[in-house]
């Protein structure tokens, strides 16, 4: 590097390092970008991409790659203006690019009238940097070593960064860009200050020696406020010295091209790489030996020509209209050539060449530290990548396999929820969670349903038991008094017992409805539930044709239970399943426990229940039984028992022969010590 040219010429030393950022409202987390940048420098993160800047080595490539246009670079247009305005000489050095950039000014020397008519003190063309470096390069190529060239400041800053190894492999040649630099300074003065406006975005953090880097685009949006038009300008040549065969440079072998090496050492010698996966390839390829003998040159987009910093052209791809660009580079290189002072070209390539264009690299090493093995695995199962069969490596997170992904969650620069193929599993599993869950939730909300309606039913008939009881208590006591006030032989007798049977059984019934409603109180007291079951068992008549077994599985018998109204809800479930079984069967009455609930179940191989008759079976005087013979308030009592000792009654049966052996079974849940 040139001594008298440092950092403190620059205005820009130490500015922020930030080149590309992220727009987060308009990312739309495709991971597009994860996957086109080669230094791996976009994290996601809480489901946003953002950049790393010291990862990130300003290729443009995920600008060029973002539909939604979330990537946007670093500008300078107003630093620019500032310098213009100042005392200071500015120099504007442009790109040889440029013809692809400008085909709607027909004749480039109005472009250099426009450059001229925003400020600039000089404008000149990179072109004949290019045609210096190329002459250091030829010289290095002659030696015939195994070499890496670049003028891509993306290039030197990825090898810097990702191949710190192979920096000794670098020609150490500066790029048109700073030659220029150092040219124009020698010709307009050291104190000079350098503006370079090109197709790339890389150029912004190449060098110190450049004061500031512009990109076309950027220099459009000058020419748009600064309302400069081709035609309302002079035209005017570029300000010496000019390019030559330096223009050709941008296009993907313009260097060799420049340099006039002939084919068989192109061919034999040189391998040129240019794009993201061919410049990666070409690294590693050179890194592990196999291209030894070999010079490559190494270029980060396909020729400058398709650089970030071109305007995109709507509706089409960013590398569209390649072709074109590179037509039109060669016709401007072929139109400079024909009207070249080729002695005075000499003359200066000559003079010039003298100029140190030396550079150093600097070890950067940014490489991803590989996690060991069981690191990788465990998020490798985290994604559900069991076995080798499970890799897809359908590259959709952005990475080429899926352990470069489970390494990249490692590092912090990815998330497990980047793998589509798991997403899409595990929303399948979700959904399937959804559907059990939205069947429980109905399951539940026929259960509120129903028993919102029992409530109701509950509250009437306990208005109604309480109003007859104080009724029928009147008619029993007077019935009674009655009787014994009748002499014993006065017929009337008969009537009066017939009034007091009835009355007796209509406060029966009102009882029945006052434990449905639940208005009764239960009188817990230790009970041995296997006692109860017994005692149950032996308080029913059983027809026969009719066998109850009775399984005990109970490891602890004891209970707090009202002993009395758990004997009515045994009998009275014996009572509906031999009812059931008209033609005989088989009941079994199965009691067991946990630690916290005692439980009975009544199985009978009856009728069944039919399917419309399920959620009746509670609701009082529902009886499928004739008149006279079902009353339709065993299993509400039943219900109103079980609910007062906080428990849970549940129905299972089968009617329908076709579906399988009919039969019904009741399960009673009770805990063992109900909290009163
Ligand atoms: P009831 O026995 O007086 O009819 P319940 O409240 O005890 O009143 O029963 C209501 C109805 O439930 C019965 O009429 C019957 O249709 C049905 N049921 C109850 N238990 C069984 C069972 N084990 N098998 C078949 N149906 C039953
Ligand atoms: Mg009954």
């Amino acid at each position: 590097m040139m001594d008298a040219i440092g950092p403190e010429l620059n205005p820009n030393a130490g500015q922020e390092k930030k080149l590309v950022f992220t727009i987060k409202e308009k990312c739309r987390v495709c991971f597009t970008c994860v996957r086109e940048c080669p230094a791996k420098a976009i994290r996601i993160a809480g489901g946003q991409a953002e950049i790393i800047p010291d990862r990130c080595i300003a290729c443009g490539n995920c600008i060029k790659v973002c539909s939604q246009g979330a990537k946007v670079f670093r500008k300078e247009i107003d630093p620019v203006r500032k310098l213009i305005a100042s005392d200071e000489k500015v120099i504007a050095c442009v790109a040889p690019s440029f013809p692809a950039e400008f085909a709607d000014i027909k004749d480039y020397k109005r472009l250099v009238g426009m450059i001229r008519s925003l400020g600039f003190d000089h404008v000149t063309e990179v072109s004949f940097g290019a045609d210096l470096v190329a002459r250091k390069y030829k010289d290095h190529l002659s030696l015939g070593r195994q070499a890496i060239s670049s003028d891509c400041p993306a290039i030197v800053s990825y090898i810097e960064h990702y191949y710190p190894d192979l920096t000794s492999y670098m020609a150490a040649v500066v790029s048109p860009m700073v030659a220029m630099a150092r040219v124009v300074r020698k010709v307009y003065g050291k104190e000079s200050k350098v503006v370079f406006i090109g197709p790339c975005l890389a150029k912004k953090a190449e060098s110190t020696e450049i004061d500031n880097a512009i990109t076309f685009r950027e220099l459009r949006e000058m020419f748009q406020e600064s309302r400069v038009s081709p035609t309302a300008v002079e035209p005017s040549e570029f300000d010496p010295p000019l390019g030559g065969r330096g223009a050709i440079f941008p296009l993907s072998h313009g260097l060799l091209n420049t340099m006039e090496v002939t084919e068989d050492i192109l061919s034999e010698k040189v391998i040129v790489a240019g794009g993201r996966s061919n410049f990666l390839d070409a690294l590693r390829e050179f890194e592990q030996g196999n291209l030894k003998g070999h010079h490559i040159h190494l270029l980060c987009c396909e020729g400058c020509i398709l650089g970030p910093g071109m305007s995109p052209y709507p509706n089409t791809a960013a590398s569209s209209l390649r072709f074109a660009k590179k037509a039109r580079i060669i016709a401007y290189a072929n139109q400079k050539m024909a009207v070249l002072d080729k002695e005075e070209w000499a003359k200066n390539l000559g003079e010039f060449e003298k100029i140190d264009l030396s550079r150093s690299f600097t070890r950067k090493d940014m490489r991803i530290s590989r996690p060991n093995a069981e690191e990788i695995k465990e998020v490798l199962y985290r994604i559900g990548k069991y076995s080798p069969d499970d890799h897809l490596n359908c590259g959709t997170c952005g990475y080429d396999s899926c352990e470069e992904h489970a390494i990249a969650v490692i590092n912090g620069l990815a998330e497990t929820e980047m793998c589509l193929p798991y997403t899409i599993e595990r929303l399948h599993t979700y959904i399937r969670e959804l559907d059990t869950s939205n069947e429980k939730l109905a399951s539940v909300q026929e259960a509120l349903r129903h028993s919102e309606k029992l409530a109701g039913m509950g509250q009437l008939s306990a208005g109604i038991a309480h109003e007859l009881n104080n009724p029928l208590g009147v008619i029993t006591m007077y019935s009674n008094i009655l009787k014994e006030e009748l002499p014993a032989d006065n017929p009337m007798h008969k009537d009066l017992d017939l009034i007091v049977e009835q009355a007796d059984r209509c406060r029966k019934i009102v009882g029945g409805l006052l434990n449905f409603a639940r208005k009764n109180q239960v009188n817990v007291s230790d009970t041995d539930v296997i006692q109860l079951a017994e005692h149950s068992m032996s308080s029913v008549i059983v027809p026969s044709g009719i066998d109850i077994r009775f399984f005990n599985k109970i490891s602890d018998p004891m209970a707090m239970l009202d002993y009395d109204q758990m004997t009515q809800v045994l009998t009275n479930l014996l009572k509906n399943a031999i009812e059931a079984m008209p033609n005989g069967g088989e009941i079994t009455l199965q009691i067991s426990d946990t630690e916290e609930q005692v439980v009975f179940k009544v199985t009978d191989n009856g009728s069944g229940i039919e399917k419309e008759n399920m959620d009746k079976l509670f609701t009082p005087f529902f009886t499928t039984k004739g008149i006279g013979k079902g009353t339709g308030l065993g299993l509400p009592i039943i219900y109103g028992i079980v609910k007062m000792h906080k428990g849970e009654i549940s129905v299972q049966s089968n009617a329908n022969l076709t579906k399988g052996p009919t039969g019904t079974t009741f399960t009673i849940t009770l805990p063992r010590n109900r909290m009163l």
